[in-house]
């Protein structure tokens, strides 16, 4: 028999079961001596259940996670019946006013976790974010995008051997999915460290809000609250969901312009030709090509290059058979299809001469 949630308290505003609140994470002290907060949303089913974050702009320029949090809060599908919801907008809100990956000490929040109450300022404000959030929740998603001058195709990161955190990963549904625990002091590392299993969501480019991607993080964050019967009905999932072990950035071998021949999402057999490298009047080419079976899962936006500059980011399949149903899978999931449509269209694709 399901019980009625107790009254809580975030931050010193009470949340009644079935109630909602906006409220601030306080988490430093600004140069001209004021207090800086974080804004949060706290959604409360009426019943007892998970507690659950969601976390946009840890990296302070990544703002497509930032725009789906902010479409869930005035979305009306969002109805909890069990459990809390912390939406948390922007994480790295001092990189965020900056527009910026990092915080105003050039530290990367991102590797500061589980914090230091004495340490530098961004340990300091990583423990205070860890002790107030990551602590009393159960489940964790981290929306990401790509770092400056590139773009991802939506994926989830996780730790495959972590069934909590593959649960997850598969109830999210993006479609694609990357094995690695992240980097010392990452967020979603520490956080599953600490018992609360997270997961990372990438998708997109800085800087922007992009529609296909704010559509794959809305519903796979809505299919997790599925999976955890936080919200009803079951998971939208693509029928298949690839999982990828291995990865490679493709680098330039010469210094040029690129013509580029596949676009994010795009599956690649080994041999193929993916970028040709040029003068700017267009001599002297030298082509890349795919050294194994795979799909893009990240490339660069940026056409000029200089030697062993990243170009396209390529996740290993197991082979051209598996890089065939991979293919076909995204044009049967609605928003992977799209997403893999929007992405190409903002970069000149050529056939390979
Ligand atoms: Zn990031």
């Amino acid at each position: 028999m399901d019980s009625v949630a107790p009254l809580q308290s975030w931050f010193g505003k009470s949340v009644p079961a079935g109630g909602s609140v906006n409220t601030e994470l306080l988490i430093t002290e600004s140069y001209s001596s004021r207090d800086i907060g974080i804004p949060l949303r706290i959604i409360r089913g009426k019943l007892v259940g998970p507690t659950v974050f969601v976390s946009g702009a840890l990296h302070g320029d990544e703002l497509n996670g930032t725009g789906a949090i902010r479409s869930l809060i005035v979305d009306g599908d969002l109805k909890l019946v069990r459990g809390t919801l912390v939406l948390v907008p922007v994480l790295n809100l001092l990189g965020f006013e900056r527009h910026s990956r990092y915080l105003p000490d050039r530290r990367d929040l991102n590797r500061c976790f589980p914090g230091n109450a004495t340490g530098s300022m961004a340990t300091r404000m990583a423990k205070v974010i860890f002790d107030a959030i990551v602590r009393r929740c159960n489940y964790g998603i981290d929306l990401h995008t790509a770092a400056v001058r590139r773009t991802n195709y939506p994926n989830v990161r996780t730790d495959f051997r972590n069934p909590e955190c593959m649960r997850l990963a598969q109830s999210f549904g993006a479609g694609v999915i990357l094995d690695g625990k992240g980097p010392k002091g990452s967020f979603r590392r520490e956080a599953t460290l600490a018992g609360c299993p997270t997961i990372v969501v990438e998708g997109g480019e800085v800087w922007k809000v992009e529609p296909s991607i704010v559509d794959c993080m809305k519903r796979g964050v809505l299919n997790v609250l599925k999976e955890l019967n936080m919200v009803e009905g079951v998971p939208e999932v693509p029928k298949q969901q690839v999982k990828i072990k291995t990865t490679k950035w493709i680098r330039a071998e010469r210094g040029g312009f690129l013509d580029l021949h596949v676009s994010p999402g795009s599956t690649v057999t080994a041999g193929q030709p993916i970028a040709t490298n040029s003068t700017l009047v267009h001599q002297d080419q030298n082509q890349l090509i795919a050294p194994f079976d795979g799909i893009v899962i990240g490339m660069s936006t940026l056409p000029a290059v200089q030697p062993g500059e990243p170009v396209v980011h390529l996740g290993r399949l197991a082979g051209a058979k598996t890089a065939r149903r991979v293919e076909k899978q995204t044009q049967q999931d609605e928003l992977q299809r799209t997403a893999h449509e929007h992405l190409s269209t903002n970069i000149q694709i050529v056939e390979p001469s």
